[in-house]
Parts: structure tokens; C-alpha cells; sequence
């Protein structure tokens, strides 16, 4: 048997986490050889929740999972992991603002990031969920000074998969032979979900849709995905975010297939003219070896430049609102 791996995951009594727990025990990020020990991070008054949590993770007797750590210390749940899922954030209560949101979950990503500077292992590889998940990213690796900004990356893999669900299901193929879709930006309403690259069979997909599908259903339909499972399940998508964030973390530890890549929010390195150091999302490659690579040369046209500056903006608004959280210069 392989050494166990340590994988950390915050908000672990909660709704996505109550997915994403039974198959990371599976073995489903890692696969079957691989034992786990789970590190789970949650907050003093549903640390009885996460204890049920437990106890059916205990009940499933998973052959790979070797151990279970509860703790509302972050030191304690970061400490030597390999990856971190960054679950846990505070919803959106009664009377707050975007602005108070933004504040109250920069404050818990802050506090992550240095946990996580102090005790993770040197590779560890941080994925963070949580809304507003690019710039949560973007506080915790700030505040990591001693681990690289490489570490970090924020979902838009399940925008990613929406893309690809919703062109599959529009032209009756399977989402199987669909490749290169593109999500750009931030992991919010502004998002670019783009086609312009996206192959079906090996066709372009803009040559198999019309334009105005694209424009006017398309981006707005994986945009808006997230509040349409709101109103039809009475509360927000879990197992698919679950899915989405084992795809995005195998993605990154065993790498992309030739020619196609996923979408990833990553740190800015100025490609396509986007503000270098914003956790940005970008169509990416990852090799075998854990390094993610952004793609190079794709055309923008004028369109796609609009969208880009819009989703960019947006982001730019959400960095300077925790401007002073932010303790690296990037
Ligand atoms: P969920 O497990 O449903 O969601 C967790 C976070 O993931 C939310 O910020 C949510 O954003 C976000 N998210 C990102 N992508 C998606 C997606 N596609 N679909 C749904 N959510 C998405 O939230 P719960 O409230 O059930 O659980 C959160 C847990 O976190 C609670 O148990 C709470 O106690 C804990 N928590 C832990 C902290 C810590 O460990 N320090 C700090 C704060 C909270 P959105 O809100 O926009 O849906």
C-alpha cells in the first residue's frame, strides 16, 4: 500500500462537502491505490453536523481511507497536507451587501492562507470553491508569502462542464467529443463562457450553431446555470460542484489529455492582456509533472475582447474592495 496523501477540505459539513467527502474516500480524485487521510476544517457550531458527517464516512468502511481529522483550527487542518479543498464560505445573509460578502470571506481566506503558509507541504495544491471563489483565491495566496502563487487556483471547471453539457445536448452528441471549451474570468454571472475555439468531432462548434444561439442562449444559459438550480431544487447545485472539483484537482495532479485543455482560475500572468496577479480564468493545460499552463496565441476578436474587459473589470472592483488584505506585492 502507497503512503496515505493528506487532503484537506474546509467547510466540510457542509452541502458540497457532504458530496465531495464520500468521493474523495472513493478514491475517485487519486484513484484506487491511493489511501487518503481527510483533514476537515469547519466552525465551532456545526462541528455536531460534521460528527454525522463522520460517522457515515466511518460507516461506507472506504479500503483507502485511512484517517479522519475534525478541527476548527485551520493549523491544525492545513498541517503537511498535499491538497486543500477551500469549501467553507459565509452565504450571503439578510441586509448584506457584495461588499460586506466580499469583506467577511476575505477575512476567513486571509486567515487560510497563512495557515496554510506555516503548515502545508511546500506542493500542496489549493483549490478554493468558496464565493467569490477568483478572489478568495487571490487573499489566500497573498497571504501564503512563503508558498507560490502556483499553488492556488479557484473553480470555473464546472462552468466548464455546463458549457459542455449544454452544446452537447443542443447538437445530440455526447459531451465526450466535445473539446477546448473555454470559460473566461471570473466564476460569477460576468463570466465569458467561449465557443470560439470549441471543437465537436473535430468540427468547429460555431460552425455547427448560429450565432445568435451562442450570443443570446449560450452565455447567458451557463452564466445564469447556478440560480436556475436555485429556484428548481430550492437550494444550490452540491454534487456537481463536488464533480467539478475532483475533476479540476485530478486535472492538475495527473494532467490534461493531448489536445484538449479545461478552464481554471489562475493567477494572471498578463496573457491576453489581462492585469497580471488577478486570479483569472484562462483555458489551461496541466502537465504531468502538477505545473499548470496557461494557453498561449488563441485569436480575440472583438467580441471576446469586450467580454474579457467586462469579466476583468469586475474583478479588478473585487481586488481593490480587500486591497488591504492583500500582503504580496503581485
Ligand atoms: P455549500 O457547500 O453549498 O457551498 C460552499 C461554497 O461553495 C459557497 O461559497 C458556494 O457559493 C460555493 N460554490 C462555488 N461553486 C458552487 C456551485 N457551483 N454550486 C454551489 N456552490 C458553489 O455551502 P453550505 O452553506 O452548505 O456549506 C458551507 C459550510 O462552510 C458550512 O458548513 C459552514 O459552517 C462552513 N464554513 C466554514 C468555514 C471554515 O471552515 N473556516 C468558514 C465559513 C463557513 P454560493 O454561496 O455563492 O452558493
Amino acid at each position: 500500500m502507497k503512503t496515505p496523501i493528506r487532503i484537506a477540505v474546509t467547510g466540510a459539513a457542509g452541502q458540497i462537502s457532504y458530496s465531495l467527502l464520500f468521493r474523495l474516500a472513493a478514491g475517485d480524485l487519486l484513484g484506487p491505490e491511493q489511501p487518503i487521510i481527510l483533514q476537515l476544517l469547519e466552525i465551532p457550531p456545526v462541528m455536531p453536523v460534521l460528527q454525522g458527517v463522520v460517522m457515515e464516512l466511518t460507516d461506507c468502511a472506504f479500503p483507502l481511507l485511512h484517517r479522519v481529522v475534525m478541527t476548527d483550527d485551520p493549523k491544525h487542518a492545513f498541517r503537511d497536507v498535499d491538497y486543500a479543498f477551500l469549501v467553507g464560505a459565509r452565504p450571503r445573509g439578510p441586509g448584506m451587501e457584495r461588499k460586506d460578502l466580499l469583506r467577511v470571506n476575505a477575512e476567513i481566506f486571509a486567515t487560510q492562507g497563512h495557515a496554510l503558509d506555516e503548515v502545508a507541504n511546500r506542493n500542496v495544491k489549493v483549490l478554493v470553491i468558496g464565493n467569490p471563489a477568483n478572489t478568495n483565491a487571490l487573499i489566500a495566496l497573498s497571504n501564503a508569502p512563503h508558498l507560490s502563487p502556483h499553488n492556488f487556483t479557484a473553480m470555473t471547471l464546472l462552468d466548464h462542464n455546463r458549457g459542455v453539457a449544454i452544446l452537447a445536448e443542443k447538437c445530440g452528441v455526447s459531451p465526450a467529443v466535445i473539446h477546448n471549451m473555454t470559460i473566461w474570468g471570473n466564476h460569477s454571472s460576468t463570466q465569458y463562457p467561449d465557443l470560439h475555439y470549441t471543437k465537436i468531432k473535430g468540427q468547429d462548434a460555431l460552425s455547427l450553431v448560429d450565432q445568435a444561439w451562442f450570443v443570446e442562449y449560450f452565455i447567458p444559459t451557463v452564466q445564469q446555470r447556478g440560480a436556475e438550480v436555485i429556484r428548481l431544487r430550492g437550494q444550490s447545485s452540491a454534487a456537481s460542484g463536488a464533480n467539478a472539483a475532483i475533476m479540476q484537482m485530478r486535472a492538475w495532479a495527473l494532467g490534461t489529455p493531448e489536445g484538449d485543455w479545461v478552464s481554471m482560475a489562475v493567477p494572471s500572468d498578463g496573457s491576453y492582456g489581462i492585469e497580471s496577479g488577478l486570479v483569472f480564468s484562462y483555458p489551461v493545460t496541466c502537465d504531468a509533472e502538477g505545473h499548470i499552463h496557461i494557453v498561449k496565441g488563441l485569436t480575440i476578436n472583438d467580441f471576446s475582447r469586450q467580454r474579457l474587459h467586462i469579466t476583468e473589470s469586475e474583478l479588478r472592483e473585487e481586488r481593490d474592495a480587500v486591497r488591504h488584505l492583500l500582503h504580496r506585492r503581485l
